[in-house]
This record gives structure tokens, C-alpha cells and sequence, in this order.
């Protein structure tokens, strides 16, 4: 096959209308592009992870009839995780912060996204602290140019948008950047297509995708990346936690067909006047064309 995408969610709550349209659109980039399809369950949060959530995104994937090809989870990978961690801070690219989440509200500036940017207060802290603390990475300074395949050129310095970004929590989870990261690489994940609000995400991973892959003195093949755009409620905003709180597996429960429930998807994301009854297939066709 031409290469492998991946579909990534994190079993803290069940699948939502959110989640279906995203697995749409991993599945028709995989038809367009003849891609091996990787589930990855994210459950690097292990405060807020649990089995019943990850049943049950399995079980409506099938019932659904999305079918992938392999399988992981990240609770599994802690060896790979650490392995990755240690060579990072053999080269001096990791250090610890104890920082309160108080203190890094009051202290850092904020970025028009609202996120802190964290000036580098404990850069230079000694290694080997007892107090509680995050590890973190020490971002390059520097712009990152990169394309998105749907909504073009973007240039953006991870220095100026959030400083140097933690790897492993106060509590001692793996980061959701980190972790995803470290999959992706070991993956070997060519194309990442998810939704427009991660998209901030992007120059951040690509930093330490390359600081990863120099440490290990690996090349670096940047995957493809597509940031879908998201379902909004009539007014054009975003769906509530409420709204996303509705789960597909509620719909299910109440007795809505796959097929009902793909339209009604497609509906609200903008891609049919109505809702009607539509197979996977013409789904993820559907979905295909638009891109
Ligand atoms: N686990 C993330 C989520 O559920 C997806 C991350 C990704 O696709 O990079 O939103
Ligand atoms: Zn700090």
C-alpha cells in the first residue's frame, strides 16, 4: 500500500456526531489514496480514559461498518514512550517544571489562541527533582513552513504560540503531543487528516517529530496533512459540550440505523440539504469528492 493514515480517538467519552465525521474522512483519504487504515486508541490521559469508553468505540466502528486494519493502544506503549524520552533528554532537550497551573496562568503571556506561552522559567532547573513537576520540551525558535492539503501554506514559530510544551504531565501521563508524536513516527503514519481544531497542533509536532528523528539520527518524512473542517450548530458555531456529549451510542440505543445517522452527519456538516438515509459507501464517497 501507498502508505498508512490513522484514526485517533481518546476513550474519554464515547464516540459523538464530532468523531463520525472525522472517521469519514479518514476512511475516504484511505479510499483516494489506497491507505492502510490504523485505529489508535489515545489514552495517554489516564485520569479521564476508560475501558467501557474504549468498547465501545470499537464496538460503533463496527456497527457503523468502519473496518481498519491494525490496532493500538497507548496504555501499551510505555517502553516506546520512555525509550523516546530518555534519548530526548540524553540530548538536553528535556528538563523539568514545577510550575503550578496557577503560577503558568499568572506568569506567562497568553497567544490569540488563548493558550499560555510558557516562557522558560525552569529551563534550568537541575534534573533531578523531588518536587512534583511536568517535563518539558525545549522547542526550536524557529518557523515552521508547512501545507495543509486542504487549507493551504501556514508558517507558524511553536515558540511564539506556546514556548516550550510539556511531554509528560504533573501526574505522570504521557502528553497528548508526545504520545501522538512517538506514534506517529514509530507508526510510520504518512497522512494525518483530523479536525481543524487540532490544527495548532501541527508546527508543535512537526518540532519534535524532527528532534526525535535527529536524536536518533533517522530521516524525517513529513506526512500529508488534511485539517477537516468541523460540525457547527445553525448559527455556525461550534457545537456545545452538551451537543457533544450525545452520543452515538445514545443514538443507537434509541433505535436510529447507521444509515440514518450517516445522513444526518452529513447534513449538518454541510454536505446535503437534507437528511437522508445514506450507505457508508456513499458516505465516504461523498466526502471524497469534497477534497
Ligand atoms: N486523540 C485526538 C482527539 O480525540 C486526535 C488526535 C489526532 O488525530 O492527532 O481529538
Ligand atoms: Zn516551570
Amino acid at each position: 500500500m501507498a502508505g498508512k493514515i490513522r484514526f485517533a480517538p481518546s476513550p474519554t467519552g464515547y464516540l459523538h456526531e464530532g468523531h463520525l465525521l472525522s472517521a469519514l474522512y479518514v476512511w475516504a483519504a484511505a479510499k483516494k489514496w489506497g491507505l492502510h487504515i490504523h485505529l489508535r486508541i489515545e489514552d495517554h490521559d489516564r485520569g479521564r480514559s476508560r475501558q467501557a469508553y474504549v468498547d465501545g468505540i470499537r464496538e460503533d466502528l463496527e456497527w457503523l461498518g468502519f473496518e481498519y486494519d491494525s490496532f493500538s493502544i497507548q496504555s501499551e506503549r510505555n517502553e516506546i514512550y520512555q525509550g523516546v524520552l530518555d534519548k530526548l533528554t540524553s540530548q538536553g532537550l528535556i528538563y523539568p517544571c514545577t510550575c503550578s497551573r496557577k503560577q503558568l496562568e499568572a506568569e506567562n503571556p497568553k497567544g490569540d489562541t488563548g493558550e499560555i506561552i510558557y516562557q522558560g522559567k525552569c529551563r534550568n532547573l537541575c534534573q533531578n527533582i523531588a518536587e512534583p513537576h511536568s517535563l518539558r520540551f525545549k522547542v526550536t525558535d524557529k518557523v515552521i513552513q508547512w501545507s495543509d492539503y486542504r487549507l493551504g501554506d501556514f508558517a507558524e514559530n511553536p515558540a511564539m504560540q506556546c514556548g516550550d510544551f510539556p511531554v509528560k504531565d504533573r501526574e505522570g501521563c504521557w502528553t497528548y503531543q508526545f504520545a501522538a508524536c512517538v506514534d506517529d513516527l514509530e507508526q510510520e503514519i504518512t497522512h494525518i487528516v483530523r479536525g481543524e481544531d487540532i490544527r495548532n497542533s501541527t508546527a508543535r509536532q512537526i518540532d519534535l517529530s524532527q528532534a526525535i528523528c535527529n536524536a536518533f539520527v533517522k530521516p524525517y518524512n513529513r506526512p500529508l496533512y488534511l485539517h477537516h473542517g468541523l460540525i457547527v450548530d445553525p448559527t455556525g458555531k461550534k457545537l456545545s459540550k452538551r451537543e457533544l456529549a450525545h452520543s452515538i451510542r445514545q443514538d443507537k440505543q434509541e433505535g436510529i440505523s447507521p444509515e440514518a445517522l450517516l445522513g444526518r452527519v452529513l447534513f449538518k456538516a454541510g454536505f446535503q440539504s437534507v437528511s437522508h438515509v445514506t450507505s457508508l459507501q456513499d458516505a465516504i464517497d461523498k466526502i471524497s469528492n469534497s477534497f
